[in-house]
């Protein structure tokens, strides 16, 4: 063979690495078309308790019957109440659970969770809540959907987990639940708003109470308009610490580890404002790339990774 043909080869083996490394898991439509429903005024912000969501619940029930993932409890509904904060009455939520059995015979499961509840309306005035959190149950499921084509070695448990608004609610039902207390997790990956950072931020939160967790974020493949930053969890600094700001805050309380992707609050965070028309497309894209390829990297070393 000639050097220069050889050369070429070589070139032509490298582009083709390079292809692959940048090829898309996600289908970016599909994920826009969830936040762009969910966070429509059909949904009316998604409130636990009532009409808008049911709907929620049923959006997030639909697809895992579509991807055929298995109940994690007798159904992929796992019911519970609690007694509201404000109102003193007591208030039912539902969360969806689903799972991908690892085709591996480790029994260390990963779980990824995301919020589908919002604020519902105030004042006939529809919070969509198209970040907080349309953006991370897209983003959950259809990270769910590329494990049902590409099976994970570690089986994997997908929530889409109602009432954090008020309280964090379905995040602690099921880690109190025997689908998470009866299984070997050892992981928790959350996500909650992180589709709008005109910045290009993505944080991920946890690594200061996992360090072994870095070795494996800092190999990520860089992503075109994402910067990712570790932050967010040094305990003493007030709202800046986000350890129990969202769902993952019951998993490190029972002693899971976890990883929260979020973005920094913007000006629509809990405001009217927090709507489709106003997210990043291609840095949310991108970000839930960037989540994907996490979970695939933690799926290779589970077995030998030190969390702490
Ligand atoms: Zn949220």
């Amino acid at each position: 063979m000639k050097a220069s043909r050889l050369l070429s080869l070589i070139t032509l083996s490298i582009s083709i690495i390079g292809c692959v490394a940048a090829l898309p898991r996600i289908d970016k439509a599909k994920l826009l078309s969830h936040v762009e429903t969910l966070s429509s005024d059909v949904y009316h912000g998604r409130q636990t308790g009532t009409d808008g969501g049911v709907l929620a619940q049923l959006y997030v029930k639909n697809e895992m019957v579509i991807m055929n993932l298995t109940p994690c409890f007798e159904a992929l509904e796992q019911a519970f109440s609690f007694s509201s904060r404000q109102s003193q009455t007591e208030i039912a939520g539902v969360n969806m659970v689903g799972l991908i059995p690892g085709s591996g015979s480790s029994d260390k499961t990963m779980v990824v969770t995301a919020h589908f509840d919002h604020l519902g309306s105030r004042e006939g005035v529809v919070y969509n809540g198209a970040d907080d959190n349309a953006s991370g149950t897209a983003a959950m499921i259809e990270i769910a959907r590329y494990f049902t084509q590409n099976p994970p070695e570690h089986t994997i448990i997908f929530a889409g987990l109602d009432a954090e608004e008020m309280g964090l609610q379905g995040a602690r039902a099921l880690v109190a639940s025997s689908c998470i207390a009866d299984r070997n997790v050892v992981v928790d990956f959350n996500v909650d708003m992180i589709s709008r950072s005109p910045k290009g931020e993505l944080y991920v939160a946890g690594t200061r109470h996992y360090p072994g967790t870095k070795a494996i974020l800092e190999t990520l493949t860089p992503r075109e308009g994402v910067a990712l930053l570790f932050g967010h969890d040094v305990p003493g600094t007030g709202s800046e610490d986000w350890t129990s700001a969202s769902d993952h805050g019951p998993f490190h309380q029972a002693g899971i580890p976890f990883l929260y992707f979020g973005v920094e609050d913007h000006p629509g965070y809990h405001q009217p404002s927090d709507d489709f028309q106003e997210i990043t497309p291609e840095f949310y894209y991108q970000s839930v790339e960037l989540i994907l390829e996490t979970i695939l990297k933690f799926d290779a070393k589970l077995d030998t990774i030190t969390f702490q």
